[in-house]
C-alpha cells in the first residue's frame, strides 16, 4: 500500500469517468444500483418479547424524559428495560406507526395516553414540555429525516448507529442541531462499557507497547430473507450491507483504540449472485488502513460467514485481546505477553445502556461535553464512504485528516 497506488477523490472521479463513478464516491453504494426513498411504517411486536411488567421508577428531580421513536427488537428488548437502571432519565413518550403496539407498550411502561403519539401526529411534541429528548431507533435510513423532525420540534436526539447512510445526511442532521440549539449525540454504547472503556485505556498507557495492528472482525450467518422482509437488507433503508450495521463496531474500535485516523484505506466488497439476501446490499466487506504512526488496521465484517465478535491490538510489548468485545454481554479482555496470559474483568457490561441516557441527560442538564457527538458519526460515514470508494475502484483512498477523500 504506497503512495503511488493512492487515488485521490479528483482522480477517481477521472478514473471512472462518468457520473456515476463520482455517485460512487458521494454515497459508496453505485454499484449496488439506485436506492428507494424510505418512509416509516408500523410493525408487529418483535418476535419472543415479553414486555415489562415493572412498576416506572420513581423519578428523580431534574430526570430527562425521552421519547423512544422506533418499538422494535432493539428498543424494546435492550433499551426501554434499562431506563430502569438510568439515575437521571425516563421514558415519557412513545411514537410508533402501529397503533395496537403503541397502545400495548405505552401500558406496559406507564406512558400516558396522550403522549403516544404516531408518526403522522409526532409534531405534536414539540407541544409537550415532559419530552425533552427524542431517541431515535429506527431503520437507519429514516434516522436523518426523524432527526431533522426532532429538532425542529425543539428536542434533544439521541441516535442509534450508524448515525445515517452518508455523511451528507450526518452533515444535515448537525446543522439541524445547531440552527434548534439542541444537542446530537450517537448511541455508541460501547464508549459506556467497561470492558471497552478498560481496553481504550489500556492502549493510551501503552500495555501492549507501540501499536503495530489492530484486527476486527464482526461477522454472522444471516438466515434466509429479502430486502422486503427485512430492512437490514434493503439498501434504502441499511446502506449498503454488514459494514455499517455490524462493522461499525470494529470501525469504531480500531479509532477508539489507536487514537489516530488512518490517512489511507484499501477495502474490498463482495455481493454473491442470485441470493435474495444480498440483492441490494454487499455480503462482506474487508478493509485495510494505513495509520499516520506507521501502525495497520485490517477491520472484516460479514452476513454470511460463521459468527465472531472479536477484537485484537497488537504491539511491540504484547496484544490485547477481546472476543467478543462489543456484545451486549459476556465480554472478554487479556493482555498477551509471550506465554503470559493476564484476563481482566473490569466491570458489568450492563452498566453501558444507563450510562449511555445519563450521559446525554448530563449534557442536557448541565451543558457538560458529549463523548460520541454528531461529529463522530459524520466522521464514521466518512470512513465508510471511503471504504466503498475504494472496494469499488479496487484502489488506495488517501484522506484528509478530516476522514473526507484527499484531492
Ligand atoms: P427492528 O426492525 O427490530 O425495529 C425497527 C423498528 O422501527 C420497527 O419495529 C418499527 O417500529 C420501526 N419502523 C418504522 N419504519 C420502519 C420501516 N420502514 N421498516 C422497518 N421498521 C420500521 O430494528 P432494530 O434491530 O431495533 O434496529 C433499530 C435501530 O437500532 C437501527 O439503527 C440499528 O442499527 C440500531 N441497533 C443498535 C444496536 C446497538 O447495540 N447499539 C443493536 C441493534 C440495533
Amino acid at each position: 500500500m504506497t503512495q503511488d497506488h493512492g487515488i485521490t477523490r479528483r482522480r477517481l472521479i477521472e478514473v471512472g469517468g462518468t457520473a456515476a463513478a463520482a455517485g460512487l464516491v458521494v454515497s459508496g453504494a453505485a454499484a449496488l444500483g439506485p436506492s428507494r426513498s424510505p418512509v416509516a411504517t408500523g410493525q408487529p411486536l418483535p418476535d419472543g418479547l415479553t414486555l415489562t411488567s415493572a412498576p416506572p421508577r420513581p423519578r428523580q428531580p431534574g430526570s430527562v424524559g425521552f421519547a423512544i421513536i422506533g418499538l422494535g427488537d432493539y428498543a424494546l428488548k435492550q433499551i426501554m428495560p434499562r431506563f430502569a437502571q438510568s439515575e437521571r432519565a425516563h421514558i415519557a413518550a412513545l411514537v410508533s406507526g402501529n397503533s395496537a403496539k403503541l397502545r400495548e407498550v405505552g401500558e406496559a411502561y406507564g406512558v400516558p395516553q396522550q403522549a403516544r403519539y404516531s408518526y403522522d401526529s409526532f409534531a405534536g411534541i414539540a407541544a409537550n414540555p415532559a419530552v425533552d429528548a427524542v431517541y431515535i431507533v429506527l431503520p437507519t435510513g429514516l434516522h436523518a429525516e426523524w432527526a431533522e423532525r426532532a429538532f425542529a420540534a425543539g428536542k434533544h436526539v439521541m441516535c442509534e448507529k450508524p448515525m445515517a447512510l452518508s455523511s451528507a445526511e450526518c452533515e444535515r442532521m448537525i446543522a439541524a442541531s445547531q440552527r434548534a440549539n439542541r444537542k446530537l449525540m450517537i448511541a455508541y454504547r460501547c464508549h459506556f462499557e467497561p470492558y471497552n472503556r478498560a481496553a481504550m485505556a489500556l492502549m493510551r498507557d501503552k500495555a501492549v507497547g507501540d501499536l503495530r495492528l489492530i484486527r476486527t472482525e464482526h461477522s454472522y450467518r444471516m438466515g434466509p430473507t429479502t430486502p422486503a422482509q427485512n430492512w437490514r437488507v434493503s439498501r434504502a433503508l441499511a446502506g449498503c450491507g454488514p459494514l455499517e450495521d455490524y462493522g461499525i463496531y470494529g470501525l469504531q474500535a480500531a479509532l477508539y483504540l489507536s487514537g489516530e485516523l488512518p490517512d489511507r484505506i484499501s477495502a474490498s466488497a463482495y455481493r454473491p449472485a442470485n441470493d435474495p439476501r444480498f440483492a441490494e446490499i454487499y455480503a462482506h466487506v474487508a478493509t485495510q488502513w494505513h495509520f499516520p504512526s506507521g501502525a495497520a488496521a485490517q477491520i472484516v465484517t460479514s452476513y454470511d460467514s460463521a459468527g465472531l465478535n472479536m477484537v485484537e491490538a497488537r504491539g511491540t510489548a504484547g496484544a490485547l485481546v477481546m472476543r467478543p468485545a462489543t456484545n451486549y454481554d459476556g465480554l472478554t479482555l487479556a493482555l498477551e505477553s509471550g506465554r503470559d496470559r493476564r484476563e481482566l474483568t473490569p466491570g458489568d457490561s450492563e452498566v453501558q445502556f444507563a450510562g449511555q441516557l445519563d450521559h446525554l441527560a448530563s449534557a442536557i442538564r448541565e451543558g457538560t461535553a458529549i463523548i460520541t457527538p454528531g461529529q463522530m458519526g459524520l466522521r464514521d460515514l466518512r470512513l465508510i464512504e471511503a471504504i466503498y470508494a475504494a472496494a469499488q475502484s479496487g484502489r488506495t483512498v488517501m484522506l484528509n485528516s478530516d476522514a473526507t477523500i484527499a484531492g
